[in-house]
């Protein structure tokens, strides 16, 4: 990665420059050279990298897809066939000799930079994790990539922080964790609720009197209700950064809502979209501004999820990310299963100024769109706008669906926990009434008890909170 000042402001045509020379070198001397998958990839569909001449003709190259990084039956090292080789001391000696005609001391490539440091694995609950290997090079690309998301969101060491992402082998946790050493502000790596829980993170953002918390955006809103629910204050709260699972606009206007309830400094909320295919999260400088990206660490492209068309400015479409400067685990065109509403652009942030690409509108998961079996056929389910319904009410403390199928016709079942103070019974005919209207399928709906909703979601348990259940 290059110098943060300068990349950041970037006319867009000096990135897309970059970006070209980016790209070809690693596809003519990573990809096609040590990289197994994509070196034989070529090969077997005769295509050659020396033709490929810049990110234009990107769209000659197949895509991957993520169910190809996964671990076979037969051969639980094939995710390995994704990482680079180290190269060879013969590769070392006859660049070094190359170079050394036209009196450069280019010493070929640093085995170092390959070598095996850590695996992160993607969140996914409801698909397998996808281990990513990190060399010490992606580890530093890592911290750097924190750094610019502490920039764009605009903390310094003088900030003290929560971080609540859980604890585990995911870029999110050490991204964060990282990013808070380099920076050199105070900060509780926490653990998240699976470590420490919530009281006590509730009592360390107290006694920290710490400004600022990192959580998975499910998380934090149910600890500001929390909060509200005992009539406790959080006075010296005065920003919540999300992260991890998608935050719809709705999850930041209902913070701000809480924040404003428990009498919050501040109600400052800001996003982080972290993608494990990009080794990385983006940050974004303000809500609705889109996540600033890293032009000369991953390329991203946003095509059509069925046809694989490439789509222009601000055309909503699946994100697909190309490693640009990577070691360990590389991809080229890799289908992340990402949707973004509002596309890319390459215009400069009109709130910030910084020219770098930004992904605009909500994140949504492909895997959310569902086809049902209504009664007259079938029915178009996006499960995302569901979850943005939910998160935007105020009278629902907790929930998650259970999709089932009976006599080949899809139901909706609605579990849910009311804030305290609501009508259980008038809410649950309420929302029985509201989702069927707007999904068009069958719905029932009923409460339970907090704890079994915890429990069943993993609000405590897991990474984050798994809220759709398709038990067909
Ligand atoms: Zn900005």
């Amino acid at each position: 990665m290059q110098a943060w000042n300068k990349v950041s402001r970037m006319p867009s045509a000096a990135i897309k420059k970059m970006q070209d020379e980016l790209f070809v070198k690693m596809l003519r001397e990573e990809m096609a050279v040590r990289h197994p998958h994509y070196r034989e990839l070529f090969k077997e569909q005769g295509l050659n990298p020396e033709q490929i001449k810049g990110i234009d003709d990107i769209s000659q190259l197949p895509f991957t897809e993520e169910t190809d990084l996964l671990p076979r039956e037969q051969d639980l090292r094939h995710p390995k066939r994704f990482v680079l080789e180290i190269p060879g001391e013969s590769e070392q000696k006859s660049k070094k000799k190359g170079f050394a005609l036209f009196g450069r001391k280019d010493k070929g490539p640093d085995p170092f930079d390959y070598k095996f440091h850590t695996l992160y694995f993607s969140a996914g609950r409801t698909a397998k994790p996808v281990p990513y290997e990190y060399t010490h090079y992606d580890l530093n690309n890592l911290k750097e990539a924190g750094l610019r998301a502490f920039d764009i969101l605009g903390l310094t060491r003088d900030d003290t922080m929560i971080n609540a992402f859980t604890f585990a082998p995911n870029p999110y946790f050490w991204q964060i964790f990282y990013s808070t050493i380099e920076i050199g502000c105070t900060a509780l790596q926490t653990g998240g609720g699976k470590v420490l829980g919530l009281e006590k993170i509730l009592k360390a953002m107290d006694s920290m009197e710490a400004p600022v918390i990192v959580s998975a955006p499910g998380y934090s809103i149910f600890a500001l209700q929390t909060l509200e629910h005992f009539g406790f204050s959080a006075s010296n709260l005065e920003r919540v950064i999300f992260g991890i699972d998608y935050a719809p606009m709705e999850a930041v206007e209902k913070a701000a809502r809480l924040m404003e309830k428990v009498s919050a400094k501040n109600k400052k909320i800001q996003r982080i979209y972290f993608v494990s295919e990009a080794k990385s999260g983006w940050a974004e400088c303000e809500p609705n501004y889109g996540y600033h990206t890293n032009p000369d660490h991953i390329l991203i492209e946003v095509v059509d999820p069925v046809s694989g068309e490439v789509l222009g400015e601000e055309e909503k479409g699946e994100i697909v990310i190309t490693h640009l400067d990577t070691r360990g685990t590389v991809l080229l065109r890799c289908k992340t299963g990402d949707i973004a509403t509002g596309g890319l652009t390459t215009e400069p942030c009109p709130n910030c100024k910084r020219t770098v690409p930004r992904i605009l509108g909500d994140i949504e998961k492909k895997a959310y769109y569902l086809e049902l079996q209504g009664k007259e056929g079938p029915v178009q389910f996006n499960g995302n706008e569901l979850r943005k319904m939910m998160i935007a009410r105020d009278d629902v403390l907790l929930w998650y669906i259970e999709i089932k199928r009976e006599k080949e016709q899809d139901q909706i079942n609605l579990v849910f926990k009311g804030t305290s103070g609501s009508d259980e019974n008038k809410l649950s005919t309420l929302l029985q009434e509201q989702i069927e209207n707007k999904f068009k399928i069958p719905v029932t709906a009923q409460n339970t008890t907090l704890d079994a909703i915890v429990n069943k979601i993993g609000l405590e348990k897991y990474i984050t909170e798994q809220v759709i259940f398709d038990n067909r």
